[in-house]
C-alpha cells in the first residue's frame, strides 16, 4: 500500500483545493491511501445532439489524457457510424451499450413500465451488437436507459438475457432509493442471489445531470428522500453555470476519498452537457479537482477487471 505523508499530501491537497474534512482524518494518525479511489467519467449517448457535443467533450477528455466510458444507444450509433468511429476509437475510450433504442428493460417510476420480454431481448443484443460492427471490439457493458432504484435485483430473466448476450456487467443502479435523486455512492456488487455471480452492477453516482437543468422540463418534481441521507448534495436549486454543477460534483468526489469508496462516476449526457456549457467548462473544473485529490481515472471496464479480479482472489 502506497501511503504520502502528511506534508506531502497537504502540499498536493492545497494546490487540488480538498476541503478541511478529508484533512480532519489525517488528524486520527491514518494517512490518506493515494489513488485508492477510482473516478469514472461516463456519457449516455442517446439523442442526435450527442454527437456535435462529443467532438467537443474528446477534445477536453485528450487534453486531460482522462479515460471515459461512453454508453451508446444502438439507433443513435447506426445513424452515424463512421462519424462516431472516428471520434471515439481510441484506447483512453471504452465504448459499451446504452441498448439499442434507450426502451425500458424494466419498470421505472419516472421513464414508464418496461417492455415485453421480446423486444427486451432485441434492446439488449442489437445494443451490444452495433457497439460491435461499428468499433470492430467486444462490448462487455450495459447501461439501460433511465436506470433503475434497485438495478435488477430480483429480474433474474432480464440477467439470464444479459449473460446470453455475453456481456459482463451492467450499470442500472443510477437512482437513490425509491426513486430518489441523487444515486448514492453506491459499491459494485454482483448478481449472486440471482444465480448470476459473474454479472456484476457498477453503480453510477450523483444526478442525472440534465435533470439538475430542468433539460426534461418537468419543472418541480417529488425527487429527493425524506429524511435525506445525504443532504448536502441537494441544491437548492436548479444549476445556473458550470461553476454551480461542479460544486456539487465536488462535494461526491470529496465524499468518495473520505469514506474510502472503490469508485465514483456521475450521470451525464452529451447533448445535455452541451446545451448548458457549451465550452464544456464543468469537465476542465471536474476534471482538474479530479487530478488535486489523485482520484484513479479509469473506464467501467477496468472497473470491472477489477472487481471480478478481487472477488477471485478472496
Ligand atoms: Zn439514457
Amino acid at each position: 500500500m502506497h501511503r504520502i505523508s502528511r506534508r506531502e499530501f497537504v502540499k498536493g491537497t492545497i494546490a487540488g483545493g480538498i476541503g478541511a474534512a478529508v484533512l480532519g482524518g489525517l488528524t486520527k494518525g491514518q494517512g490518506v491511501r493515494k489513488a485508492k479511489t477510482r473516478y469514472i467519467a461516463a456519457y449516455d449517448t442517446e439523442s442526435p445532439g450527442c454527437l456535435a457535443a462529443c467532438r467537443k467533450i474528446v477534445e477536453v477528455h485528450k487534453r486531460f489524457e482522462m479515460p471515459a466510458t461512453f454508453f451508446v444507444v444502438g439507433r443513435v450509433l447506426d445513424a452515424n457510424p463512421a462519424e462516431y468511429r472516428k471520434l471515439l476509437d481510441d484506447p483512453l475510450f471504452e465504448i459499451a451499450s446504452h441498448t439499442y433504442s434507450h426502451r425500458m428493460l424494466r419498470d421505472n417510476d419516472f421513464c414508464g413500465p418496461a417492455i415485453s420480454m421480446e423486444e427486451r431481448r432485441k434492446e439488449i443484443f442489437k445494443g451490444k451488437e452495433a457497439v460491435e460492427r461499428v468499433f470492430k471490439r467486444p462490448c462487455v457493458g450495459l447501461r439501460p436507459g433511465c436506470g433503475f432504484d434497485n438495478g435488477f435485483r430480483g429480474e433474474p430473466k432480464v440477467l439470464a438475457l444479459i449473460k446470453e448476450a455475453g456481456l459482463q456487467y451492467v450499470s442500472s443502479l443510477l437512482w437513490g432509493p425509491d426513486y430518489s435523486m441523487p444515486a448514492l455512492l453506491r459499491e459494485p456488487f454482483n448478481y449472486k442471489a440471482e444465480g448470476y455471480p459473474e454479472i456484476w452492477e457498477l453503480p453510477g453516482h450523483g444526478w442525472h445531470e440534465n435533470l439538475l437543468k430542468d433539460h426534461n422540463r418537468w419543472g418541480p418534481r417529488r425527487l429527493t428522500l425524506w429524511p435525506p441521507p445525504f443532504p448536502e448534495a441537494i441544491p437548492e436549486d436548479f444549476c445556473k453555470n458550470a461553476e454551480d454543477e461542479f460544486e456539487l460534483n465536488r462535494v461526491f468526489l470529496d465524499k468518495a476519498i473520505e469514506t474510502d469508496k472503490p469508485f465514483v462516476s456521475f450521470i451525464w449526457h452529451p447533448w445535455s452537457l452541451a446545451k448548458f456549457d457549451p465550452d464544456m467548462k464543468m469537465l476542465e473544473l471536474t476534471f482538474s479537482h479530479v487530478r488535486g485529490l489523485g482520484l484513479k481515472p479509469c473506464t467501467y471496464a477496468q472497473l470491472y477487471e477489477f472487481v471480478s479480479d478481487t472477488d477471485k482472489s478472496t
